[in-house]
């Protein structure tokens, strides 16, 4: 069966050919299993979309566009409101899986971010194995955590790939950037489509990552140096928060704007709204900070490969590796929370050491 709606899922053609195949006999449950930004809720809305469309997913009917649309009634999305999917929303999920379809045959639940369901995972353990014959559940998730890798064997396991920069580079062109730029975007979004467009909104980003390259040639081993050197680097990381700020509060000045016109006195659930904020600007400012990492690594790994090329194997290729394991380390220490400041000094003056 061919799709077209299903056909418009970027850079996913496994994706895709998998999805078509069922078309005819969905399962009860999906596990849409890659990184955010690979366009997995894309996806699940468009699968509902060739499930309830008369024609399999034509992309112009009137079902496909209110699906599309996020207004048909038997497709309902579940995003969590706080860092996790609360026990409360997964109550109300399990109301909703009981529901019988108002329209189509079947109705779609989506649980995006399974892998931060958290304490509501049990609630929906049963849901997930069994539901009524008329629901079909499409889980998204960046990976399983041990918790729940019973629920996710009870689900068809549908894999996304990061996209590659050709499939980036369309996407932002498509939405009016240029050419040139989009492509410079791609290359650093790490098959995120979501990053590349963070990427897009924010110039100054190629800049800073240029701050991380130039690192090694300005350590010199000294405490006053990696001070200095880090508490630069912080401040950089502030500017990308900056930028999801102004959207931020874009954003809530337009959901005043439609409260008001609904003749509401305030927005609903501000809090939980600003609290969603502040979790998006810490995530921001540690990809921030990882991206560096990473961009600082490569310059090591060039050293390294153009000492490995030359025979024989010297100092400078021993010290590339230590270099390349002490930001190695210092990223994985960077997600526990520690203090980014006495991380980066201590990384500063160790580089000054082995290099
Ligand atoms: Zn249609």
């Amino acid at each position: 069966v061919r799709s077209p709606v299903l056909e418009t899922i970027r850079g996913q053609t496994d994706v895709v050919s998998l999805l078509e195949a069922s078309l005819g006999h969905p399962l009860h449950a999906y596990l849409f299993l890659g990184p955010r930004g690979t366009g997995r809720e894309e996806a699940a809305v468009a699968f509902a979309a060739a499930l309830f469309c008369p024609d399999g997913g034509c992309g112009e009917c009137d079902v496909c566009r209110a699906v599309l649309a996020n207004r048909h009634p038997d497709l309902v999305l579940v995003e969590r409101e706080g860092a996790a999917i609360r026990v409360q929303q997964a109550a109300e999920v399990v109301r909703l899986a009981s529901r019988t379809p108002r329209l189509a045959p079947y109705q779609v639940l989506v649980l995006v971010d399974f892998d931060l369901l958290g304490e509501a995972g049990p609630v929906l353990l049963k849901t997930i194995e069994e539901p009524p014959d008329t629901t079909i559940i499409v889980v998204t998730a960046e990976s399983v955590p041990a918790d729940f890798v019973t629920i996710a064997s009870r689900c068809a396991e549908v894999r996304f790939r990061p996209l590659g920069e050709a499939e980036i580079t369309a996407a932002l062109r498509e939405e009016g950037c240029d050419e040139e730029f989009a492509a410079v975007v791609a290359r650093t979004a790490g098959g995120r489509l979501d990053r590349a467009r963070l990427l897009r909104d924010d110039p100054g980003h190629m800049a800073r990552i240029e701050r991380w390259r130039e690192l090694p040639s300005l350590i010199d081993g000294t405490g006053a140096s990696a001070v200095k050197l880090a508490s630069q680097l912080l401040g950089a990381a502030d500017e990308p928060v900056e930028v999801v700020r102004r959207r931020q509060a874009d954003e809530l000045e337009m959901l005043k704007e439609s409260a008001e016109a609904a003749g509401e006195r305030s927005v609903r659930g501000v809090a939980e709204i600003e609290a969603r904020f502040r979790r998006e600007q810490r995530r921001v400012r540690t990809d921030e900070l990882r991206s560096g990492l990473s961009a600082l690594a490569d310059v090591y790994r060039r050293r390294l490969e153009r000492s490995l090329s030359s025979e024989p194997a010297d100092r400078s290729s021993r010290s590339a590796v230590a270099a390349i394991e002490l930001i190695d380390e210092a990223a994985s220490r960077l997600v526990l929370n520690v203090n980014e400041s006495l991380l980066l000094q201590w990384l500063l003056l160790r580089l000054g050491d082995v290099a």
